[in-house]
Formats: structure tokens, C-alpha cells, sequence
């Protein structure tokens, strides 16, 4: 695959937008294979707190485990900080953030005070599609490399391809707390895209139910590169 187009003068800030189970975690992590900027998924930095038992893992671990939304304040602060590290002076892709309408506006005050390009990519799913996806999602305990026990299966079971450490399921993979996820998503997420349309903000809607996460990948290489 070719890389994404460099440039120098401006930093394109992609947000990854869609339901619990639309692929943002796996078309963030193919997106950088070619366009070399971090990936900053919220979901990943709240599990290695929750994981390191420090004081926001304390905090956030029964909401997180229950499929809520951790407050605002905070999730925007660990965003903030991120955001301002020099390695993402280029660009970054924002997998799961901004999840909430207070988010979203504080986001986007932050990249207009730093001239940060958005490029907003709608991973547009049926919701019967989710449910199969995520009870079946498995994941590396080291690489983070994702499978699915049917669609995409390790060569070895339980085992990861890449560098033969266990496969793990997430707490919050369970049919119950999908189900409050969506309930979350539904309320508090989807009202971001009435937002953008109302302050004039366009994104750039991808079909990723049953096309191959490939294909997606391309369609946002595409959107990135004429941002
Ligand atoms: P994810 O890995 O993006 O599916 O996120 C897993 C869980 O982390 C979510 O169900 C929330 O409990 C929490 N979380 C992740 N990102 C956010 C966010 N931007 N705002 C609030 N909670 C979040």
C-alpha cells in the first residue's frame, strides 16, 4: 500500500466516529500502518489505567466495566495532554473521542486554536452486525492485534499469529454490556453528528457492515489525503 501523503504546513487530526463495533480500533491501527502518527484510542488509555490500578484506573474502572461513559473532564484532559506531546505534530487518528457532545465541542475549540485539519470518518454499521462482532472479538494481550473467533480466527486457537502470546476477551465484550453501550452511544454519542451538521462540519460516511475492513481502509486513506 502507498503511504499517505505527507505534508509539512498543517496537522490533520482524523476522528474515527461510529458505534461500539464499527472498526474504529481496527481501521486506526491500518491507517497508521501507512501514515506513520499515533493512534490515540481513549478506550485503550483508561484499560492500561484500569490495568496499572492507579488512582483514574480506580475511578473509572466500575463505569468502564459496566459499559457507561467516563465523565467528561476527565477523558478531555488525558486528550489534551496526549494531543500536545510532539510526536503528533503531523497528524493523529482518534479512535473513541470525542464520545460525547461537551467532547466534541472541546475538541474542536482545540484544533481550531491550533489549527489542527479534522477529518471526520463516519463508520456507518447495522447494529445486528455489532453484537455478532464483539462477542466473537478477541484481542492480544501484548501486540493489541484483533481477531474474531469466526471472521477472522488466529492460526492457532487462542494464540496470537503475530507473536504467540494469549488472546483475551474484553470485560465489556459480554452481550449485556454491549447492549449499554449502545444505550450510551445512542444518547450520548450520536448527537455529535447533529452538531457537526449544524455548525457546518461535514464528514465523510464509510459502509463498514459487511464490506471488508480493506476496502474501508481505503476509503479513508482517500478522505485523509484530500483533507
Ligand atoms: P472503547 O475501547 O472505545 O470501546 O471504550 C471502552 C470503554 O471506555 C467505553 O465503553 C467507555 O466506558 C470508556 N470510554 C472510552 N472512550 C471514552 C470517551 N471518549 N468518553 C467516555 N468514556 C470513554
Amino acid at each position: 500500500m502507498e503511504p499517505v501523503a505527507q505534508r509539512r504546513e498543517s496537522c490533520r487530526g482524523v476522528i474515527l466516529f461510529g458505534p461500539p463495533g464499527s472498526g474504529k480500533g481496527t481501521q486506526a491501527k491500518l491507517l497508521v500502518e501507512t501514515w506513520p502518527v499515533p493512534h490515540i484510542s481513549t478506550g485503550e488509555m483508561l484499560r492500561d489505567a484500569i490495568e496499572s490500578g492507579d488512582s483514574i484506573g480506580r475511578e473509572v474502572s466500575a463505569i468502564v466495566r459496566g459499559g457507561g461513559l467516563v465523565p467528561d473532564a476527565l477523558v478531555n484532559l488525558l486528550v489534551e495532554r496526549r494531543l500536545a506531546q510532539p510526536d503528533c505534530a503531523a497528524g493523529f487518528v482518534l479512535d473513541g473521542y470525542p464520545r460525547t457532545l461537551e467532547q466534541a465541542k472541546v475538541t474542536m475549540d482545540l484544533f481550531r486554536q491550533r489549527g489542527i485539519r479534522e477529518v471526520v470518518i463516519y463508520l456507518a454499521v447495522d447494529y445486528n452486525v455489532i453484537i455478532a462482532r464483539l462477542t466473537g472479538r478477541r484481542q492480544c494481550a501484548s501486540c493489541g492485534a484483533l481477531y474474531h473467533v469466526a471472521f477472522q480466527p488466529p492460526r492457532r486457537d487462542g494464540v496470537c499469529d503475530f507473536d504467540g502470546e494469549a488472546l483475551y476477551q474484553r470485560d465489556d465484550d459480554t452481550e449485556a454490556v454491549i447492549r449499554q453501550r449502545l444505550v450510551a452511544y445512542e444518547e450520548k454519542t450520536l448527537p455529535i453528528l447533529r452538531y457537526f451538521q449544524e455548525s457546518g462540519r461535514r464528514w465523510v460516511e464509510v459502509a463498514s457492515s459487511t464490506e471488508s475492513p480493506l476496502w474501508v481502509n481505503e476509503r479513508i486513506r482517500q478522505a485523509v489525503e484530500a483533507a
